[in-house]
């Protein structure tokens, strides 16, 4: 039985107008929440709710005819956040599955920041996908495969497609499929481009929305939850350069590294901070060739980016 069922059947308490739904965008002042039969209602929230995200499964109540209101946020499977001003965290995307790394040829690809997101989905619970856009431009393909060779030996699947000739897409597809899922990655890697190839309807769902909320036509949101053709959903947030690290420790940072898991007991001391301390297992399972050299120094390197180390 789903919330909204429950209470509609208690028509005697003011909750019995409460119906279930997830939200689809913010817009101006408003939130766009969907109902379960795929009908979009301009919602106001309650202060005293704190931040809504996009994604987050709502309860909702009809003020008026116009206008619902968001009444509670239903708890979250998971929470992708992003610092904000004033030392703060806002939730950027809720109950998403995974998230997509993009990458390309150009610009130059920065494995740094792929390691980066990689800890923060391990840490939020989020499955990852690796793809690699732009793949008619790669000059030195040996070297893109021995890289991927890396992330496919831990387990991650990687993609090799190309929005502009369609080759891959099939398998994007596939990997987005029943889930929902967002984008990530540099600018400039194409990630505009693979979502106007996945979403068709695109403009067509971000002009409908803005007409509801009765803002102009040329309304850019935050962030948008579109259906996917195929089944699925894909979070848009444009601009979401960095998430997800503002909650972590360096052993949460350590344990987001997943090939590094099955060693990190075996090390001496339990405060082992992996970085050349005595009785490390991580760094005898690097040099004895078990861990990816360049994984182990990207994880140096994220500490101290972090501050960490
Ligand atoms: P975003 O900043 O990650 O959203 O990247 P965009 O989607 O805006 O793409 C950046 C640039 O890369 C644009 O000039 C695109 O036309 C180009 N681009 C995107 N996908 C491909 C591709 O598969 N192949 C090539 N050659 N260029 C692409
Ligand atoms: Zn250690």
């Amino acid at each position: 039985m789903s919330a909204g069922e429950q209470w509609a059947g208690d028509r005697s308490r003011p909750e019995a107008e409460l119906r279930e739904g997830r939200v689809v965008s913010h817009l101006g002042q408003g939130l766009a929440v969907e109902d379960d039969r795929g009908e979009v209602v301009i919602c106001h929230t309650r202060r005293q709710l704190g931040a809504v995200a996009v994604g987050d499964r709502v309860l909702w109540s009809t003020a008026d005819r116009q206008q619902g209101r968001v009444e509670r946020i239903l708890p979250r499977r998971s929470v992708l956040t992003r610092p904000a001003h004033g030392g703060r965290i806002r939730p950027v995307a809720a109950n998403l599955d995974q998230i997509v790394i993009v990458v390309a040829p150009e610009p130059e690809p920065d494995w740094l920041l792929v390691d980066q997101y990689t800890a923060a989905c391990e840490h939020r619970g989020l499955g990852v996908v690796i793809a690699v856009n732009k793949q008619e431009r790669i000059a030195d393909r040996a070297r893109v495969e021995q890289t991927l060779s890396v992330y496919r030996r831990i387990g991650y699947t990687c993609l090799l497609l190309s929005a502009h000739t369609g080759d891959g897409l099939p398998h994007l597809r596939e990997a987005l499929k029943q889930r929902c899922s967002m984008l990530a990655g540099q600018s400039g890697v194409g990630k505009s481009s693979l979502t106007n190839s996945l979403l068709p309807g695109r403009n067509l769902r971000t002009r409908e929305l803005s007409d509801k909320a009765g803002l102009g036509r040329h309304t850019t949101t935050a962030a948008m939850l579109y259906h996917l053709p195929e089944g699925g959903d894909l979070i848009d947030s444009p601009g979401v350069a960095v998430f997800g690290l503002a909650e972590m420790t360096a052993a949460d940072v350590a344990g987001g590294y997943r090939e590094f898991r099955e060693w990190l007991p075996q090390c001496q001391f339990n405060d082992c901070r992996h970085l050349g301390d005595k009785g490390c297992a991580i760094l005898a399972a690097v040099e004895a060739g078990r861990v990816d050299a360049g994984r182990y120094e990207r994880f140096r390197k994220l500490l101290a980016k972090m501050h960490l180390a």
